[in-house]
């Protein structure tokens, strides 16, 4: 916008100019639109807010607003500043659903604002935000913002259960373990298993989608997978995890309070609102996960090394091909001791 305006005036006087000024403005709102949910950072939308007082003006207009993406509503944690928080407010009063998630998320984690981020994130939530939904399945999971007693497995399940019929990897992962555990649900080994090869299947066929993405001469191949990093990190973060990984990562903000951990999995920047409020891997006992899906997620690409001693790590080589076979969307078995709850933790679970 700013350079075919940019270009109107230099290229063609005055004249052109005046036939951009009279563009009516629904025209106008229409490409603001365009341009607001096909940007690919906040600063592609914001720079033309401030090309002119009319463009400024039609650009923060409800209809544009609710139609911004995730990209151009991800701020980055270290230009976090109180112009970016009122941004996000508007996009969220314009009724925007992924401004009322990551803004719910900012308050909640970041600024610490429980009552009001969590609300922000039902209200996502409502308008079958998967995200959202599986973000307040975590909080009850966990009791976060409250005590240990706060927890309400039932819910957490429910919520779960509503992300993962959108098809959402990880609430699919939460419910296959739920019914496998019995935890809030009742037991059902068989339908856990069934659901844990979908969650597979279809983070999968995520992966295949970024690599795509990456080059458009990749054969299906699992060679080539190895060779353009499968086994790294391979899932595309939300927006509003890397603002958290950024905030909480920063020298300025830090870890939210002593004695809480963050998510030891680098995709997810949730901290801890309470202490030991999340699961700790038994093998070592160094890292902690705030849910099964970033266990796994993490045991796969880094921690599977990490834990186990070298010999163990040799002895488990087959182990190895079995769950690259799994990955066939066949099954997949995560090493039991990466499933634990912390000591004092246990509702009734069975792992
Ligand atoms: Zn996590
Ligand atoms: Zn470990």
């Amino acid at each position: 916008m700013k350079k075919l305006r940019n270009e109107a005036s230099l290229q063609h006087g005055k004249t052109q100019s005046d036939l951009f000024e009279s563009l009516h403005d629904d025209m106008v709102i229409f490409i603001l639109c365009k341009l607001s949910s096909t940007a690919s950072s906040p600063s592609d939308f914001i720079a033309v807010l401030h090309t002119c007082k009319r463009l400024n003006k039609l650009g923060l207009h409800p209809f544009v607003l609710s139609k911004s993406c995730s990209k151009a509503l991800a701020v980055r944690a270290k230009n976090w500043c109180e112009e970016a928080h009122k941004f996000l407010k508007l996009c969220v009063n314009a009724g925007n659903i992924e401004a009322y998630y990551i803004l719910g998320m900012i308050r909640f984690y970041c600024l610490q604002n429980r009552g009001s981020g969590a609300s922000l994130m039902a209200k996502a939530a409502v308008k079958s935000h998967a995200p959202a939904l599986y973000s307040l399945a975590l909080l009850q999971f966990n009791g976060s913002g409250g005590l240990k007693n706060d927890k309400d497995l039932g819910a957490g399940v429910a919520l779960c259960a509503r992300a993962a019929c959108l098809g959402h990897p990880d609430s699919l992962r939460e419910l296959a373990h739920c019914l496998q555990d019995g935890y809030g649900v009742r037991r059902n080994i068989a339908e856990g298993h069934r659901l844990l090869v979908q969650a597979n299947s279809r983070e999968f066929a995520s992966v295949l989608r970024v690599l795509k993405n990456k080059s458009k001469h990749i054969n299906f191949d699992f060679g080539l997978l190895n060779d353009y990093g499968f086994n790294q990190a391979s899932r595309q973060m939300h927006p509003v995890n890397k603002f958290m990984v950024e905030w909480f990562g920063s020298k300025e903000n830090g870890v939210p309070g002593p004695g809480l951990k963050m998510c030891s999995y680098k995709g997810c920047g949730r901290p801890e609102t309470r202490i030991n409020e999340f699961r700790r891997c038994s093998g070592c006992g160094k890292v902690n996960y705030c849910s099964r899906g970033c266990q796994a997620h993490d045991w796969r690409l880094n921690h599977k090394v990490e834990c186990a001693p070298i010999e163990e790590w040799m002895g488990h080589a087959f182990d190895d091909v079995e769950e690259e076979v799994n990955m066939n969307g066949e099954d997949y078995v995560m090493d039991d001791r990466t499933v634990e709850i912390e000591e004092g933790e246990v509702d009734g679970i069975e792992i």
